[in-house]
């Protein structure tokens, strides 16, 4: 199993057929994912849960997308949003770019393309410019979903890499366990905060003790300077 994603991410769509599509194969690249069906449960989700990406279908009961989109821009929401068009409509692409939409794909689409849309996203949401994410002999790839140290593959759990992979995208800064717990499950996972100790624990077993620093009370941090 490849776990080229990142963490978590929430999927507007009320297509049956395409969001179990979706779910599943962001699910198989690695992410922790979230689904809802319309838009009064997508706003829901994305003011209280903490998402690293959206997909959001534009066409969504209740509340449509773009109206979604416009209003969670207004209240402050910076989540990076890939926008689903119909097929052909340049007109719904003009509003959701102009809504704040970060990309956008025109309904049908090539799974594969969607992935590396979402990668590029979250990457530049991250303020990282290089596919390749490194901390000193630690590297990450999350085009291939692979972990070297000093050039030799690790391998590594899904939470465990995501956990990594949040680490690295947000290095140089300070990561509470919370905020950490939050971006790797998803919403109907049965969480508990301690499995992060137990992820750090295993990762400073694989890459190195010094690899993740903790800031006793307050959480980790990965070294910006490498
Ligand atoms: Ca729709």
């Amino acid at each position: 199993m490849r776990y080229n994603g990142h963490v978590r991410v929430l999927i507007a769509e009320d297509e049956p057929a395409l969001s179990e599509q979706l779910r599943q194969s962001l699910a198989g690249a690695g992410y922790a994912v979230d689904a809802a069906a319309d838009g009064a449960r997508a706003d829901f989700l994305a003011r209280t849960e903490s998402y690293d990406a959206v997909l959001l279908d534009l066409g969504l009961p209740k509340v449509d997308g773009l109206t979604l989109l416009r209003q969670w821009r207004e209240a402050g929401v910076a989540t990076p949003v890939l926008v689903l068009t119909a097929r052909g409509s340049w007109h719904e692409k003009v509003l959701g770019i102009d809504g704040g939409a970060d990309d956008y794909m025109a309904k049908p689409f090539q799974m594969e393309e969607v992935l590396a849309r979402l990668r590029a996203l979250i990457r530049r949401a991250s303020g990282q410019l290089l596919p390749e994410l490194r901390c000193g002999d630690v590297a990450l790839d999350p085009r291939l979903g692979r972990v070297t140290l000093a050039g030799a593959p690790v391998k590594l759990t899904s939470h465990e890499f995501r956990v990594l992979s949040y680490l690295m995208h947000h290095r140089g800064r300070l990561v509470s366990q919370a905020e950490l717990t939050e971006h790797i499950y998803a919403q109907d996972f049965d969480r508990d905060s301690n499995t992060v100790e137990v992820f750090i624990a295993r990762l400073r077993k694989k890459l190195g003790a010094d690899v993740i620093e903790t800031v006793r009370g307050l959480g980790y941090r990965m070294d910006a300077a490498s």
